[in-house]
């Protein structure tokens, strides 16, 4: 029976997990409906993630070269100055413009946008809450969970969406802060500790491991860290932060430190960067009796079916690393599997990126990894610094490297700090999911001079013939 709250498939969340599965499921043929709490679409990533995060940090970047290189290039530039109100309101401008361009996609392609707070309601119904305490109910064939994540918090820190506040007020602090302290070297940690170094402000970080971006190959992680430094970030690793208290303006940060005595440092901001948790609050899972593990996510089968029926789920809402790129990829993949022949995502060809600069970027496995599973390879590697492309850019820093396993040359990791890093990964990517070898890159011709120089030239090094070092 049609009527106008019965869909083939309800969609809770618009990020990119699902608006993308939104639009494919269309596409598809089918009736969808795509719930959406706040008033835009587009979830974490285009209103408060990678999209207003790059932008501040594209900016940031041309306010330092103007500044500080251009005089390299022989441009004269006088009187650099920032106007921080033109560079928010830039970047609330390219949001808005992606954010209205998601709605218009949804018209295009028929999906039915549904603006309200989403719960389940027992099988096959969804019941929205709107701003205006109005709630309806859509009848569901399908549904498909895709509620992301909100930042996790620590005990003895309580935001407060001002002084002591997460990336969301770190995308768009008002002034440029005196002291900035940073909790968690992590990707946001690290992200927006670039754009605030940047534009001027001292900036600390607070990592409770012994190094930054923890799962990170050492190699990258080691000169990443150097880099940074050099950049005027001072990081303090092994800091277990025990509370944030403010004084007013300021706030006192107290942590055990690395040799297990208290200490105290003081700020006129902090961002709390200690990662992400599934947004499942008030969802009803329990309606239904979704499962969840033990850090909330919820539990799927490889289609992405949850324990119950006729109801999946995909995006950070999972398990697995959160990332926009897999949640669509996930959503494409869950809609595909409910009309057809599943869909697919290749978990080792997931790239990841870190927009710093340099940038660094990584897919498949690292070396420790391998190691770990006992599995022989070989690696070669090739610096930014022989490449002329790199120089030519002034940015020479970093290198690219490739794992091959040590008998059948297959690729099974990249990993890349340098200018550039997180386009040069997408040809390691495909190369990882179409299982080439190292010698398949190695022969592939790359147009010169270009920093996919660097990425060839890593290859020939597997098999020890690099040219240009
Ligand atoms: P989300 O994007 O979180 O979307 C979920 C949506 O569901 C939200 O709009 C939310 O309002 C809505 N929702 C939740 N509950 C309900 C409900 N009950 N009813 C109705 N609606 C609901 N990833 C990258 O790949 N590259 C990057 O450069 C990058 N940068 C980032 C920078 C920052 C500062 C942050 C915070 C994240 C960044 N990420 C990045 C991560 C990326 O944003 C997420 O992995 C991605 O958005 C996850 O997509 P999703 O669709 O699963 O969830
Ligand atoms: P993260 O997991 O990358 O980093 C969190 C860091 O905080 C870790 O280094 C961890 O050791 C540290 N930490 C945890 N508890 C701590 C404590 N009590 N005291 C001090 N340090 C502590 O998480 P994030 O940076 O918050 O980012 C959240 C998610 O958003 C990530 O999963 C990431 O994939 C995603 N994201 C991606 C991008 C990108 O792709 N470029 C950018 C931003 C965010």
């Amino acid at each position: 029976m049609e009527s106008e709250n019965n869909f083939d498939l309800v969609i809770i969340g618009s990020g990119p997990g699902g608006y993308v599965a939104a639009i494919r499921a269309a596409q598809l043929g089918l009736r969808v409906a795509c719930v959406e709490k706040d008033k835009t679409l587009g979830g974490t990533c285009l209103n408060v993630g990678c999209i207003p995060s790059k932008a501040m940090l594209e900016s940031s970047e041309r306010f330092v070269d103007a500044r500080d290189h251009l005089a390299e290039h022989g441009v004269k530039v006088e009187g650099v100055g920032l106007d921080l109100g033109v560079m928010l309101a830039r970047k609330e401008k390219i949001v808005g413009q992606l954010t209205g361009g998601i709605a218009m996609l949804f018209k295009k392609n028929k999906v039915t946008r549904v603006e309200g707070l989403g719960r389940l309601a027992g099988p096959g119904k969804v019941v929205v809450t709107g701003s205006d305490g109005s709630s309806c109910e859509l009848s569901a064939g399908k549904i498909l969970i895709a509620t992301g994540s909100v930042p996790a918090t620590i005990p003895g820190v309580e935001l407060d969406g001002d002084r002591i506040g997460t990336s969301t007020e770190a995308l768009a602090y008002s002034a440029v802060p005196e002291h900035l302290i940073v909790i968690g070297a992590g990707v946001i940690g690290l992200e927006m500790s670039s754009v605030w170094a940047r534009l001027g402000a001292k900036v600390t970080l607070l990592e409770f491991m012994p190094k930054l971006l923890p799962t990170m190959d050492d190699e990258v992680a080691r000169l990443a860290l150097r880099l940074f430094q050099r950049q005027g970030m001072t990081f303090n690793f092994g800091a277990r932060v025990k509370s944030a208290v403010r004084e007013g303006d300021l706030v006192k940060v107290t942590y055990a430190s690395a040799s297990g005595e208290e200490a105290t440092i003081t700020g006129d901001r902090v961002l709390v960067a200690v990662g992400r948790r599934p947004a499942t609050q008030g969802l009803g899972l329990d309606t239904l009796g979704i499962e969840t593990d033990r850090r909330g996510h919820i539990i799927v089968d490889e289609h992405y079916k949850t324990s119950a029926a006729n109801v999946w789920a995909i995006g950070d809402v999972i398990p697995g690393p959160m990332l926009a790129h897999k949640a669509s990829e996930e959503g494409i993949a869950a809609v595909e599997g409910m009309v057809g022949p599943p869909g697919h995502v290749c978990y080792d060809a997931i790239p990841s990126i870190v927009y710093t600069n340099p940038e660094i970027a990584m897919v498949g496995k690292s070396e420790l990894e391998l190691k770990n599973a006992g599995i022989p390879y070989k690696k070669g590697s090739f610096p930014f610094a022989a490449n002329g492309r790199a120089k030519a850019l002034g940015q020479t820093d970093g290198f690219v490297k490739i794992l091959a396993h040590a008998e059948t040359d297959r690729i099974l990791g990249v990993q890349c700090i340098g200018p550039r890093a997180g386009d040069l990964i997408a040809e390691a990517a495909i190369a990882v999911e179409f299982s080439a070898s190292a010698e398949d890159l190695a022969r592939s011709v790359h147009a010169h001079p270009t920093l996919a120089e660097a990425v060839k030239e890593a290859a020939l090094a597997v098999a020890g013939r690099v040219i240009h070092i």
